[in-house]
């Protein structure tokens, strides 16, 4: 059935090991994958827990977490909560989560409750926003750092695992020497103040990797965490692709429901189009359009790349894709299968949807 995303393991296992490399042996940090991106796909984490590499298995949502905690741990992965806990869902962490990235005090002591109940120690990784603006206590106070940790160590079922930064998320801020080191100097602080090991210093994601290579990760840095790395094979921070990935190791498959030559301006009065927005057509004659049965619901318009690249994207509503095909030297056809490379959005759109059916190269 179509539309579906074709998943290459063996691939995705080629980009894992490059990652490894980079992450653990050049870099001498431990390596946390991150699943989200994928919807934690099943496949795929049968994949990272056979990995020797893989240190710690990571997710957003406690509900993608929950789906492969059993398998993690017996695999002796690590589970891992990326997004600061919902107070609404904190039994749920106590219980599939081994290690859960917080910044609220409030909600720590919540988790503090719970793992009581539970007769556990729950691991916390304190989150320092160095100026990207999302989640974390804001750097420039360290007072407040400070009575965060002191709380927090005085926690009998809370242990304070390491502290940690995320970048290149909100604010777009690129992960340097220079922030990174900051984050290492506010560990060593702790450290110091109050005469304990910090197990982790975790220094970003998919936009971190480039600076082992650059030989700028700062020392004292020991974990990254990668999701697009590992499954587009992409440095985020500059856009170069990684040495040793590939990008298409996941594939959009989607089947072509009409293909028809008419007009590339739409006739009549022009209002909004299904998304309420006011659509720009460029004249370029009679034109040989397909149209392909999947759309906004299931995938970012933007964020896919035709493996045909004589195929252009004209756009498309909720279920339908309109692609130009005038130029392609394959005769397509109705019932032709046509493919698509992903970007993160794309990606993350075609694995949460229930509409796109999954396929294995193993
Ligand atoms: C999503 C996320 C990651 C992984 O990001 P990639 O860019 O896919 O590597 C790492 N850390 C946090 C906190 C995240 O939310």
């Amino acid at each position: 059935m179509y539309p579906r995303l074709v998943i290459d393991l063996k691939k995705l296992q080629g980009n894992l090991d490059a990652c490894a490399t980079i992450t653990k042996d050049h870099g001498n940090c431990s390596l946390m994958i991150v699943t989200k991106g994928l919807c934690a796909d099943k496949e795929m984490v049968k994949m990272l827990c056979r990995s020797e590499a893989v240190d710690f298995i990571a997710d957003s949502r406690v509900k993608n977490i929950a789906s492969f905690a059993k398998m993690a741990r017996n695999h002796g992965k690590k589970t891992v909560l990326l997004r600061i806990p919902m107070h609404s869902e904190v039994a749920d962490v106590v219980k599939y989560v081994d290690l859960s990235f917080n910044s609220e005090l409030s909600t720590i002591r919540l988790l503090n409750k719970e793992a009581a109940k539970a007769k556990k120690v729950h691991d916390i990784l304190l989150m320092i926003d160095l100026g990207d603006l999302r989640e974390g206590i804001f750097f420039q106070n360290e007072d407040l750092i400070f009575e965060a940790v002191e709380e927090i160590l005085a926690m009998e079922n809370i242990n304070l695992y390491g502290i940690g930064v995320n970048l290149t998320c909100y604010g777009a801020i690129i992960p340097k020497n220079e922030n990174l080191s900051q984050l290492v100097e506010i560990g060593r602080k702790i450290e110091d103040k109050y005469g304990i090991k910090l197990e982790m210093i975790s220094g970003g994601n998919s936009s971190s990797i480039y600076l082992v290579d650059k030989g700028e990760l700062p020392e004292g840095i020991n974990n990254l965490r990668l999701g697009e790395s590992f499954l587009l094979g992409n440095d985020t921070a500059y856009e170069t692709k990684l040495p040793g990935t590939v990008s298409d190791a996941l594939i959009l498959q989607a089947q072509i429901i009409e293909l028809k030559e008419k007009p590339s301006l739409p006739i009549g009065e022009v209002g909004v189009d299904a998304f309420g927005e006011k659509p720009y057509y460029e004249d370029r004659g009679i034109m040989k359009r397909a149209i392909i049965g999947v759309g906004k619901q299931d995938t970012d318009l933007g964020s896919m790349t035709p493996v045909d690249s004589q195929i252009e994207i004209m756009g498309g509503s909720s279920d339908h894709i309109i692609l130009d095909v005038t130029h392609c030297d394959r005769e397509y056809q109705v019932g032709d299968v046509v493919e698509f490379e992903l970007g993160y959005g794309g990606m993350l759109k075609v694995a949460t949807s229930p509409y796109v059916d999954r396929v294995y190269i193993k």
